[in-house]
């Protein structure tokens, strides 16, 4: 008898090392996620009964979390399992986390193929004296269930040959009244309007019930889903909770259910030294003081404290006062043009130097986060936080490219990769530049310097605009539909804290400031010279050429498009050409506005570049916007090309780079005039605009669209770490 298995779990569940322990084959065995990128399959290397040699073949999927897929890795493994016809699915289930791991288990007995399931990692679970009722637990899933060990091989033999009799004797899984007996009418019901030939019947009609787009590809016709509307609108006004999230609670509350009766945690296990360290970073009421002290003391040190003192260092001592003089001095001593030594001079290595100038901030704060990373903690703060975050249509995950853009967008956005989900990785990439970057402070403390005479608090101030500007902005992509929703049960896995190498820590420090210095080097290098020619080059008595910044392309560019800026209060060619020049290096803004104000040796923190400043802006409020215009609008060029590369295609780059422009003007809007109305009483045209946005902006974040989508229903399953980690030895 011919014999095809196919190996399904959740990643880390053991598939592979399953896998090579039944075929004898020696793949990679791996706990990154993604490692298992194809499927690969293998013969059984024993002999099986009533199979010949070579018969039974199995097959090693990605490993997935459900079958709603959210990332390529679940496609494969979805598209697989519904249309490759496999005669059996051994289904693999981490035996020290059944909670998650059943959630997949929910959904493969709807497929309408014989299902087994091997509870893996057996011996954690029995080293930990806990106890698996597996009569029980077959039972209530309608499967057969075995345990094994795929590190020893126990219980390997049993699972084949139960797949062998489940094939033989059409073993298909019990049919199980899952959900609440509204929606399970409702599937029955619509399980009438499908084809009754298709095998995955009851796995469709959970499908049309969810309203995936995907039930044409599965078989059902669009008219099924129009047919079936009525019933899931009855349901959803019935629980006052979207289809996909019912279906999603029906199957966690029914895992609940089950594992009460069969799962029996030992109660005398001991307390591990990471458990305790957890009772305390994590707990409900001093785990979020405990971050943001941490955090504080984390930013002082970068951003105030001994990182700004070798940045002071490098821009004003090393780039002002020995390398610009030292090669405009040796250059026109070589007879070089003043075209040339400004183009070195003022173009390369100005721009260059402002960009580097930050090197060392950066590095001191990503030595420091990549710490908290190591030891295991930003894993916990992304578990905490996430209660929050999906609330407002982000992941937890998303923490960690926030943190990171605080340094520098480039690694903050690169960072994102690490999210699975495709709809939380693209708002993060999208937003993560609203947080400010180091080379965004000094324009901080420019306007702070101008609106109130200096005050340490506008920094913390505006990362904290820049915080509710990532989870308004997410809010509103979700409800606009902009950005689809995610209902993947939030999954983490959270290892036991560990101390990490010193070597470690400085490579993941070094990895992302390579991401930095690289595009520095290349995109950077080559705005600098752009913005330089803009800024140097003009007409002057009616011929083309050198010339003062006032009288400069960029001074004409700044004129063509300040009419665009009057509504948000600085409308002026100066202005506006200081926020081009942020397209090169943030840090820029503040040396353009030097220049052009006519204090360009001072520095953001002199008085006397402030009063030169604040004649651009006419008021306080203007000086304000404009800092709020430069902070959200798209961030330089370095961080844009990071975003265009990490959004896969361009369609969602433009969307991007759209979104945030236009989130920025209408943000600088709504802020700009409803201060100055509410300052001095005067109600303008733009006035009136300006309440319409915010009423906009304020309906938008409480309603979604009819074709947009909800935030923050998803589940979360916290895994299980002690054993995850013991389980990998
Ligand atoms: P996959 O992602 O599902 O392919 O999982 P892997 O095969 O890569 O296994 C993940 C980790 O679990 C590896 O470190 C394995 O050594 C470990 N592992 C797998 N099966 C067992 C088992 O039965 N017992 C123990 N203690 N560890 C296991
Ligand atoms: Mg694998």
């Amino acid at each position: 008898m011919k014999l095809t298995i196919a190996l399904a779990g959740n990643p880390n569940c053991g598939k592979t090392t399953m896998f090579n322990n039944l075929t004898g084959a020696h793949q990679h065995v791996g706990n990154w996620p993604g490692v298992t990128v194809e499927r690969k399959s293998g013969i059984v290397n024993f002999d099986v009964k009533g199979c010949q040699k070579g018969e039974v073949e199995v097959i090693d999927l990605p490993g997935t979390y459900s079958l709603s897929p959210f990332s390529r890795d679940e496609v494969v493994a979805a598209d697989y399992l519904v249309d490759g016809n496999p005669d059996c699915i051994l289904n693999i289930v981490d035996g020290t986390n059944l909670n998650r791991n059943l959630y997949l288990t929910t959904q493969l007995v709807e497929l309408g193929i014989p299902v087994v399931i091997a509870i893996n990692m057996i011996d954690v679970v029995k080293k930990r004296g806990d106890s698996i009722n597996i009569p029980k637990l077959s039972a209530k899933l309608g499967v057969p269930v075995v345990e094994v060990s795929a590190i020893s091989g126990e219980g390997l033999r049993k699972a084949i040959e139960e797949c062998r009799d489940a094939v033989e004797h059409k073993l298909l899984p019990a049919k199980q009244r899952i959900f609440s007996d509204s929606v399970e009418n409702a599937l029955a019901n619509i399980e009438k309007t499908l084809p009754q030939n298709i095998d995955h019947i009851r796995f469709l009609a959970v499908k049309v019930f969810e309203r995936d787009e995907r039930i044409v590809r599965f078989g059902a016709s669009d008219d099924a889903r129009k047919a079936a509307e009525p019933q899931i609108e009855t349901c959803e006004k019935l629980f006052g909770d979207d289809a996909v999230s019912q279906i999603a609670d029906g199957r966690f509350d029914f895992i609940d259910r089950m594992l009460k009766e069969a799962f029996h945690q030992n109660a005398s296990r001991g307390v591990s030294i990471s458990d305790k360290i957890d009772k305390v970073v994590t707990n409900r009421i001093f785990g979020l003081p405990i971050f943001f002290a941490i955090m504080f003391v984390l930013y002082w040190i970068a951003v105030t404290g001994p990182g700004t003192w070798f940045t002071d260092w490098t821009n004003d001592t090393l780039f002002g006062e020995w390398i610009m003089p030292w090669t405009s001095e040796h250059l026109a001593a070589a007879g070089a043009s003043e075209l040339m030594v400004s183009l070195v001079v003022d173009g390369v290595i100005g721009g260059l130097g402002a960009v580097l100038g930050f090197v060392p901030q950066m590095m001191i704060l990503f030595l420091l986060l990549s710490i908290l990373e190591d030891i295991g903690y930003m894993a916990r703060i992304a578990f905490m936080l996430d209660g929050i975050f999906r609330r407002f249509g982000l992941s937890g995950r998303s923490m960690i490219p926030l943190l990171i853009s605080s340094g520098c967008g480039v690694p903050g956005i690169m960072t994102a990769r690490s999210i699975k989900d495709d709809g939380d990785r693209r708002a993060t990439i999208m937003t993560a530049t609203f947080v400010p970057c180091s080379a965004k402070l000094p324009l901080i403390a420019l306007i702070s310097g101008i609106i109130l005479g200096g005050s340490v608090w506008m920094a913390p101030f505006m990362y904290f605009i820049g915080v509710v500007a990532v989870l308004v902005s997410s809010v509103i992509l979700r409800h606009t539909g902009i950005i689809g929703r995610s209902a993947e049960p939030f999954v983490m896995e959270l290892p036991d804290y560990h101390v990490p190498t010193f070597f470690t820590i400085l490579m993941h420090m070094w990895d992302r400031i390579k991401g930095y210095l690289k595009k520095v080097g290349t995109i950077l290098f080559a705005a600098c010279v752009i913005i330089w020619f803009l800024a140097s080059f003009g007409f002057h008595d009616g011929t083309f050429g050198l010339c003062d910044t006032e009288e400069s392309i960029m001074a004409w560019l700044g004129g063509l498009i300040a009419p665009i800026f009057t509504p948000l209060g600085f409308g002026r060619w100066d202005a506006v050409a200081a926020s081009i020049s942020g397209f090169a290096a943030k840090e820029s803004i503040v040396s353009t506005i030097g220049i052009l104000s006519g204090a360009a040796d001072a520095t953001e923190e002199d008085a006397e570049l402030w009063s030169a400043a604040a004649k651009m802006f006419p008021t306080s409020m203007a000086a304000f916007s404009f800092l709020l215009f430069n902070l959200l609008n798209s961030p330089c060029l370095a961080a844009v090309s990071t975003m265009w590369k990490e959004l896969d295609t361009r369609k969602w780059a433009i969307i991007a780079l759209v979104y945030q422009n236009v989130f920025a003007w209408l943000v600088s809007l709504v802020v700009y005039q409803m201060s100055v109305w509410i300052v001095t009483g005067a109600f303008t045209g733009w006035t009136f605009v300006a309440v319409l946005v915010l009423v906009a902006m304020v309906a938008l974040l409480c309603f979604r669209l009819p074709w947009g989508v909800n935030t923050g229903k998803e589940k979360k399953a916290k895994i299980n770490t002690q054993a995850a980690a013991a389980a990998r030895g």
